[in-house]
């Protein structure tokens, strides 16, 4: 029965509203009915009437997990993987677009993404395995809101900003604010992030991505991204550092951004950086890594990032 309930849910069924509420105890989630919407008004109108009771389904990498667990028991599951309008990767000569289903792979191996915002290029290889980049969505990954998520910390380094849609009302959302908690984004029950918008990468500018994990495609013991835009002279004249995996939601490090601001790079300001993240962490211990290593690693990991931010820019500023 959980065979036949999974073909609906990844397939490509022609059933539109199913009940699961008759599988047997061999079934790992609660009992459910599933929706396969194919209209935006539609699944505003199912969010809105069922309310915290139903739970959207696009890539399902993390939901189902969380559902096989019992740790989500939605009554309503609506699955958006046929809404057109949360597809598409559009640029312009000043912003990339995409939509909030755009998967993981997308990102990976677009050209026209890599060209646009590669930051994106060079995070999502670093997200699980290549099936659960195959299934899972952009904006899956920013609504879960893992802190220890690539996408979620590349957003703030980008500057990006997250469109958030409900039935009467869009908004739109600074990465830095849409971000709240563990596990929990600036999106209300009925709400849905619809995409994102990134300024297109200048050529004035590098970014570094350092991240440490137990094995290749496990989610982040720590990370950190910096992305740099130099003068012409070789002076930052603006930056963004952000750690991920070392708090509640991904961390701007504004006291290294300030460090790097109106200066040129040197082992000296690089070390000056590495203190201020330090300074600024205040990590918790989780399974993965103490607090101290944590920190310390952090601090590295973002001088690393910078400097590899910096070697980009040289070359392409004269
Ligand atoms: C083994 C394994 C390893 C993984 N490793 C990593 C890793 O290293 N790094 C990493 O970042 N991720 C990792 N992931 C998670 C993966 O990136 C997921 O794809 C992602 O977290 C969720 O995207 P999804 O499209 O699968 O969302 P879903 O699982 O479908 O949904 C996740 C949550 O977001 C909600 N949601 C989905 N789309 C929207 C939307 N458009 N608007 C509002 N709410 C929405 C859902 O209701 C649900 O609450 C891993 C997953 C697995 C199973």
């Amino acid at each position: 029965m959980f065979t036949e309930c999974s073909e609906q849910l990844f397939g490509s069924s022609e059933h539109s509203h199913i009940s699961c509420g008759v599988l047997g105890e061999s079934v790992k989630p609660a009992a459910f009915e599933y929706r396969n919407s194919r209209d935006e008004d539609e699944v505003f109108d199912l969010l809105t009437k069922y309310g915290s009771e139903a739970k959207v389904l696009a890539g399902g990498q993390s939901l189902i997990p969380l559902m096989n667990f019992r740790l989500v028991k939605p009554s309503l599951v609506v699955d958006i993987n046929g809404v057109s309008s949360l597809r598409g990767v559009k640029v312009s000569s000043s912003t990339l677009r995409l939509g909030a289903l755009t998967r993981h792979v997308e990102l990976e191996t677009r050209p026209d993404v890599a060209q646009a915002a590669p930051l994106l290029s060079a995070v999502a290889p670093y997200i699980g395995h290549p099936q659960i980049r195959t299934r899972g969505t952009l904006g899956g990954s920013l609504s879960h809101a893992d802190p220890s998520a690539e996408l979620p910390a590349a957003m703030v380094a980008l500057d990006a900003t997250i469109l958030v849609k409900g039935a009467s009302e869009e908004r739109r959302v600074q990465a830095e604010e849409f971000f709240k908690f563990h596990l929990t984004a600036d999106l209300a029950v009925d709400e849905l992030v619809v995409g994102v918008e990134i300024p297109v990468f200048g050529p004035n500018q590098g970014f570094g991505f350092r991240e440490v994990s137990a094995r290749f495609g496990d989610f982040a013991t720590v990370g950190a991204l910096a992305v740099l835009s130099v003068g012409p002279d070789g002076t930052v004249e603006r930056s963004r550092v952000v750690c991920m995996a070392v708090g509640p939601k991904p961390i701007r490090i504004g006291s290294a951004e300030s460090v790097l601001n109106g200066k040129q790079i040197s082992p000296a300001i690089l070390g000056e950086v590495a203190e201020a993240v330090a300074e600024a962490l205040d990590p918790i211990a989780d399974l993965k890594a103490s607090a101290s290593y944590k920190r310390r690693t952090a601090a590295t990991l973002a001088r690393r990032a910078v400097e590899e931010a910096w070697e980009m820019t040289a070359g392409r500023v004269s």
